[in-house]
């Protein structure tokens, strides 16, 4: 096996070295290049997708920085303003609150002066609020009747006459702080003298008149008196009152947070807020009370709302302003390049834009103005704007995480690990970075495969390597066939010629030494000798014609021929041979045979092989019928044994050159797999057919259908 496969591929060496330099190197090559191009491809599409990416990132990056250059340049503008310059405190406020605080960027303003206490929080912060001293004010008179007043109502404890003491110097008193403490003072003596519709009715005067006024330890005179009149409404029994009282105090209280100190406000809040529970549990509910309900409910979630401002303006109070304060005692000369700082506390990130204020000749910083950016609204108002306006892949994520890569807008949805492209802000401010992902199912999968040529190229380089080497192996596996069977053929040749040699040599010395003296004996030794002669020369016949017919030069001689002459010549041929027991062959004759155009001598070989092959495989004691008949159009000539029979799955080949059944291989007696082939061959030389049929183990028949050509 491996020896013929060693002899086939020598022997194919050519198509294999051919196959090799022409389809297997240029397939090879091409494929490679292909593979490359795929992926020069791939990192093309990589390369534009990333570019497409930094161009997304840029754009967002760029939006987010011209709204802080925008507020930049605003603050500048502002901070030279004459009246940040001049320190007019009035102005100051109304052009910060004018500017800053409809601004959704801005979260607080802080103003600092060389030297000077800070402003902060700026916003909300009301000018007027800067206490006047009311006792100063007032004239000597004016003061000797106030302490008339406070002894009326706490010494002698004449509540009557203490209110209406106050009442009168509120109408001569001047000046806003003094009108309403001494307003105050008239409710509080009502209050006390237990008056509770009259004081409620003034306190809820002085709250909404005067409620920017601060009492003269320096409380927000305008709250105090609200809780004053809550109480008061409370003791009369007006429920109702007392409650819209209640909800304007908190509304109030959280509309302007930053009027207060922190303690101020939540000391504030608490107080209205306990009021407020303690009403509500106690009322009824009622179509009204839903409504207060609702409303108290929303003002609790600002509540909260408020207190992370308070806390996030105590930080600025602790992180940011000595900072800034630092800053600006270090500064030289005025510039004016604006100041950015940034600071992480608590783990959120802090945010300042500052513009300088110059002095009065324009050359030394004299303070700074600065605002708090909001960084939520950064996040969640200016990102998702620009990217609605930016245009994004499929599958691409845009998030803004810190520089520790914390995402801080979104989460990462997609199971990229890196980002495709990241960009960071100028001067790293803010302090974040812009990180885009790209999913997976998009990115490099956009390189469409199937339309691409490159891969056509490969697939049908592959297609055809694989059909190549298909047809070497089959070549190949071919050769191996061909070798094995001349092997083969070689040996049972061999082996035919050997058998009858070797019986004439023996029988030929037996006689030469002149042993055999028996006429019968002599006789049997004779014809055994003449039947091993037979079947050398059939055996020689056969090869012969075999390889003529090989070569195409086996040529038929046509003549009319007597087929049945043939028949009878051939089977009293057989008999004869038949020295042992052996079948009985029996010729049958129907009728008239016509006789053919043929070769009598290739009719005769061919009839020999079938009676040979008869002989071969049926037993002693069983028949061999040798039948002829004609139907006018044709003669055919049935050769029918009762032998061994043919495997079914073998009948179809026994025609085949060189083939030899199961059957005869586990006969002692080879062959050499040509005698059918033979017979076909002259069969079909005279324009007939051959058929056979034959059942395991019961025997075959083999029919030969001549034509009668007239
Ligand atoms: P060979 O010359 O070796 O006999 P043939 O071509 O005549 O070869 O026959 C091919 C094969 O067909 C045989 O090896 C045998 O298996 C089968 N065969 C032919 N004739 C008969 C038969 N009469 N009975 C059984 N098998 C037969």
């Amino acid at each position: 096996m491996l020896e013929n496969l060693r002899i086939a591929l020598r022997k194919q060496k050519k198509l294999i070295l051919i196959f090799f330099l022409t389809i297997f190197l240029p397939a090879l090559t091409l494929s490679v290049f292909g593979v490359r191009a795929i992926r020069n491809e791939r990192f093309r599409l990589a390369k534009q997708e990333e570019n497409e990416g930094r161009r997304a990132a840029r754009f967002i990056k760029a939006h987010i920085q011209s709204k802080l250059e925008d507020l930049n340049r605003a603050l500048d503008e502002i901070a030279r303003d004459p009246a940040f310059i001049g320190k007019d405190y009035a102005a100051i406020y109304e052009r910060s609150e004018k500017r800053f605080a409809t601004d959704p960027l801005i979260r607080q303003a802080i103003l600092l002066y060389r030297n000077e206490e800070p402003l902060f929080p700026l916003l909300l912060v009301l000018p007027d609020q800067k206490p006047a001293d009311s006792r100063k004010a007032a004239d000597a008179s004016l003061a000797a009747r106030m302490r008339r007043a406070e002894a009326l109502e706490f010494v002698e404890k004449n509540f009557r006459a203490a209110a209406a003491l106050h009442r009168e110097l509120h109408t001569t008193a001047s000046g806003r702080n003094l009108k309403a403490e001494m307003l105050t003072g008239q409710a509080r003596c009502l209050q006390k003298g237990g008056d509770y519709g009259e004081a409620a009715r003034l306190y809820a005067r002085v709250a909404s008149e005067y409620s920017d006024c601060l009492t003269p330890s320096r409380l927000p005179l305008g709250i105090l008196a609200r809780l004053q009149s809550i109480e008061c409404f409370k003791r009369t029994g007006d429920f109702q009152q007392a409650v819209k009282h209640g909800l304007e105090l908190f509304r109030e209280l959280l509309k302007k947070p930053s009027a207060l100190s922190e303690d101020q406000f939540k000391t504030y809040l608490s107080l209205a807020g306990e009021a407020l529970d303690s009403l509500l549990a106690g009322e009824k509910s009622g179509q009204d009370s839903e409504e207060i309900r609702k409303e108290y409910a929303d003002l609790k979630r600002l509540q909260a709302d408020r207190v992370k401002e308070w806390s996030a303006a105590g930080l600025i109070r602790k992180e940011i302003i000595p900072e800034l304060a630092g800053t600006l005692s270090q500064s030289g000369g005025y510039s004016p390049k604006p100041y950015r700082f940034s600071k992480n506390v608590g783990g959120s990130d802090l945010l300042l834009l500052a513009a300088w204020i110059p002095d009065r000749d324009g050359r030394e910083a004299a303070g700074m103005l600065g605002v708090q950016l909001d960084s939520d609204y950064l996040l969640e108002g200016v990102l998702p704007e620009a990217l609605g306006n930016v245009p994004l892949n499929d599958g691409a994520e845009v998030i803004l995480a810190d520089l520790a890569g914390r995402p801080l807008s979104g989460e990462r949805g997609t199971s990229a690990a890196l980002p495709l492209v990241t960009e960071y802000f100028e001067d790293n401010f803010p302090p974040w970075k812009i990180e885009l992902f790209q999913a997976p199912a998009k990115g490099l999968e956009t390189l469409d495969l199937r339309r691409n040529f490159y891969f056509w190229t490969i697939l049908t380089l592959l297609v055809v390597l694989a059909f190549g080497a298909f047809l070497i192996i089959r070549t190949i596996g071919h050769e191996m066939e061909v070798l094995k069977i001349k092997s083969d053929f070689v040996s049972s040749v061999s082996h035919e010629f050997k058998t009858p040699l070797t019986s004439i040599r023996a029988l030929m010395e037996r006689l030469v030494d002149g042993k055999v003296r028996d006429g019968a004996k002599m006789d049997q030794y004779f014809s055994i000798i003449a039947q091993d002669t037979d079947k050398l020369t059939r055996l020689v016949n056969n090869l012969l014609d075999f390889s003529r017919i090989e070569e195409g030069k086996k040529k038929y001689d046509f003549s009319d021929t007597d087929i049945v002459r043939i028949a009878t010549e051939q089977v009293q041929g057989f008999k004869k041979e038949q020295v042992l027991a052996g079948p009985d062959i029996r010729l049958e004759i129907a009728g008239e045979i016509p006789k053919l155009r043929a070769d009598a001598d290739a009719l005769s070989r061919a009839l020999a092989n079938l009676l040979s092959n008869a002989v071969k495989f049926t037993p002693a004691g069983k028949t061999i019928r040798l039948g002829l008949s004609s139907d006018g159009e044709n003669v055919t000539l049935e050769v029918e044994d009762e032998g061994i029979g043919i495997h079914p799955d073998e009948v179809g080949k026994v025609f085949e050159k060189f083939f030899q059944g199961r059957n005869a291989l586990a006969h002692s007696t080879r062959g050499t797999g040509l005698g059918l082939t033979l017979v076909k061959h002259v069969v079909e030389a005279h324009g007939g057919r051959i058929l056979v049929e034959s059942r395991l183990g019961l025997g075959s028949k083999f029919s030969l259908i001549f034509p009668i050509k007239t």
